[in-house]
């Protein structure tokens, strides 16, 4: 048996990197999928993959700071499939970086698609997981919790905001059944890890500051999403899930 059998999920940030590659683990391990991003034409590319394959995923492009976009999601879970079970919320972006330059307009850019964009989605999932539970996960980082880099508060800052939400929701939740997680990815080889630089030194320095002295692949994080997801973890919630390749403990 699949770990995801019958569960229907919605996952943003679709389009590419870690969402993209839960996306298709999701339908492997038996799950019905909404899957949302901005890029349609992306999302429907991955869809017919899906599709092609034998999977069940349908998509809806939007912006995650968008309140209709977040209910839009899960009414299209229930119009679908019928249920809401998983919501993988993993839309997000880098941002502009830096503190004394940085304008109130890019804080809050940066703050509203990593951080509010939570709220949203949490507001309008749970509400569709009271009566049968669910688990919820967001993608937070290392980034902000564990180690502090350089140039990024507003990034650090809507990352460590999103373990404070998940860890009140998984304590108001817990009682009806609903699970909230949160994964902290090390640097993973994403499109958005070739914003931070491609220069070989900088990816060498990145890799360097993990344990395990590289990057993950997108598969490897999703992998661990699909255990937050799972039964298999049903007596975690409230967690900050360091799936970081050592970049937490690594001191050389
Ligand atoms: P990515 O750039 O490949 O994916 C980001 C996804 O979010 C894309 O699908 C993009 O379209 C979507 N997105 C961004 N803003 C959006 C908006 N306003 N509305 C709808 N969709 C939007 O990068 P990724 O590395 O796969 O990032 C996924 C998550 O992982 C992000 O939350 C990121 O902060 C987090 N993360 C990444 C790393 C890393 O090293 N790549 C490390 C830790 C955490």
């Amino acid at each position: 048996m699949t770990q995801l059998e019958s569960k229907v999920a919605i996952i943003t940030g679709a389009s590419s990197g870690i969402g993209r590659a839960t996306a298709k683990i999701f339908c492997q391990e038996g799950a019905k999928i909404i899957v949302g991003a901005r890029r349609e034409k992306e999302l429907h590319a991955l869809v017919s993959e899906i599709n092609e394959a034998g999977g069940e995923a349908v998509a809806l492009a939007g912006d995650v700071t968008k309140e209709s976009y977040n209910k839009a999601l899960v009414d299209l879970a229930i119009a679908s499939f019928g249920k809401l079970d998983i919501a993988f919320n993993n839309a997000g972006t880098l941002g502009k970086g830096g503190i004394t330059e940085l304008s109130i307009e890019d804080w809050q850019a940066t703050i509203e698609t990593n951080l509010s964009s939570a709220f949203l989605a949490a507001k309008y999932q749970i509400p569709a997981m009271l009566k049968q539970g669910g688990s919820i996960i967001f993608t937070s980082s290392f980034v902000g919790h564990s180690v502090g880099i350089p140039g990024m508060a507003a990034y650090s800052a809507s990352k460590a905001g999103q373990i404070g939400l998940m860890k009140s929701l998984a304590s108001e939740y817990g009682p009806q059944g609903i699970r909230v997680n949160a994964i902290l990815p090390g640097a993973t080889q994403t499109p958005m890890a070739e914003e931070f630089g491609t220069d070989p030194s900088v990816i060498e320095f990145v890799s360097n500051m993990h344990a395990l002295k590289r990057q993950a692949e997108p598969e490897e994080i999703a992998r661990s999403v699909v255990y937050l997801a799972s039964d298999a973890s049903s007596f975690t919630t409230g967690t900050a899930m360091l799936v970081d390749g050592g970049v937490s403990v690594c001191k050389t």
